[in-house]
């Protein structure tokens, strides 16, 4: 294995581990409907992400905003 690959397998590990962390505190949005635009500002979730994260309503940054009490 060489260093681009260990750097994509920890990519991939990190981001399965901040998805499983999303469901376990939102556990009563995973049968919601995703929204296919956040609803703060208006862009465009992309489908990847309502997907993964169902009932999203927001995008990711308007999301860790939200996660962080800054909005
Ligand atoms: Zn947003």
């Amino acid at each position: 294995m060489d260093a681009l690959d260990s750097a994509c397998a920890l990519e991939a590990k990190q981001t399965a581990m901040a998805l499983t962390n999303h469901f376990a505190k939102q556990p009563k949005q995973t049968r919601l409907k995703s929204a296919e635009e956040c609803r703060e500002c208006g862009l465009a979730i992309i489908k990847a992400r309502q997907e993964a994260v169902k009932g999203c309503q927001f995008c990711t940054d308007c999301q860790e905003l939200i996660d962080k009490g800054k909005l």
